[in-house]
């Protein structure tokens, strides 16, 4: 079988050229450009490095970004602080807190100051409860959110299909499973404590990936024909999934870089100038 690989920055090319043009319109409405405030906690040079690819796409996109940077010293109530005055600033329509913040620092209390109408990135109990729920006030969280986006694109049937997602993080994996479940899937969890993986992935026609650990998923655990979303994202490019061995047997898989990677950025942006078109009269 001759496996397909998903074109994720393509797909986000596009997505961000679209967001560009509906930033344009949005701010001739509202008289302002879309504005994103990022929060950074400390120095860690990896989490710099997203916020200012971060900021880069909305300088490309049209939107106005904003940023917060606090000291790796912070204490819980110093970056609450600062997350409650952007979410009370009318000027700023989305707000991201890059994860993770130090040690220190309650992350759950912080995400718990972003106001849900500005939760561009999906962190807050009132995104979670509106992925879960349906309705409510809230976002997609940004990987799962672009992860489906792609699915999407590749026209994979969701509904009825058996998904297994590898890993239950709260930024990840459970809200993948969710947005999954919400399109019919049927989904099945897999974590740290999950007996016979293999196996529970060798009946999945979509695996989602997200653990953390490179090359993990094995080729010769994949049901032939199936659709492989790797969402890792390991030092030197690796994915959690060995591409090579899944070469031949998938039917469609991403590749890393350059598959959910840069969905995660396209979809921030687009659900940051979609809370801005919400207050236009
Ligand atoms: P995380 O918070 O560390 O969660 C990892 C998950 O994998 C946990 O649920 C853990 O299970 C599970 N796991 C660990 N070892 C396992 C094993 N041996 N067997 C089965 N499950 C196992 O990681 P994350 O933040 O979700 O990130 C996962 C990966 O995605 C990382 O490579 C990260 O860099 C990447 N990522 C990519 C993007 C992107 O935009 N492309 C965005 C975010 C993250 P337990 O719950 O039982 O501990």
């Amino acid at each position: 079988m001759e496996t397909e690989l998903m074109d994720g920055a393509s797909l986000a090319a596009s997505i961000l050229e679209d967001t560009s043009r509906r930033s344009e319109e949005v701010a001739g409405l509202l008289g302002r450009r879309p504005c994103l405030a990022t929060v950074l906690v400390g120095g860690d040079p990896a989490s710099a490095t997203y916020v200012r690819m971060k900021q880069s796409r909305c300088r490309d996109g049209g939107i106005e970004s904003r940023h917060v940077a606090l000291p790796e010293s912070s204490t819980t109530a110093e970056v609450v602080n600062a997350v409650e005055v952007l979410s009370a600033d009318e000027a700023v329509d989305g707000i991201l807190v890059q994860h993770p913040v130090p040690a220190q620092v309650d992350e759950r209390a912080v995400f718990e100051a972003i106001a849900p109408g500005k939760d561009v990135d999906g962190v807050t109990f009132s995104s979670f409860a509106s992925m879960a729920l349906g309705g409510g006030v809230g976002f997609e969280s940004c990987t799962p959110g672009g992860i489906i986006r792609l699915l999407d694109h590749y026209e994979v049937g969701l509904a009825g299909a058996h998904a297994v997602v590898i890993g239950r993080s709260p930024i990840l994996g459970k809200p993948a499973g969710m947005l999954l479940l919400a399109r019919d899937a049927t989904v099945t969890y897999c974590h740290s404590k999950t007996r016979d993986l293999p196996d529970r992935v060798r009946d999945a026609e979509i695996v989602i990936a997200a653990v953390g650990i490179p090359n993990f998923v094995r080729g010769s655990w994949l049901k032939p024909g199936s659709v492989i979303i790797d969402a890792g994202y390991n030092p030197g490019n690796i994915g959690d999934v060995a591409t090579h061995e899944a070469l031949g047997v998938a039917a469609l898989i991403t590749p890393v870089p350059g598959g959910v990677g840069p969905m995660t950025i396209a979809t921030l942006l687009a659900q940051t100038v979609e809370a801005a078109a919400a207050l236009v009269p």
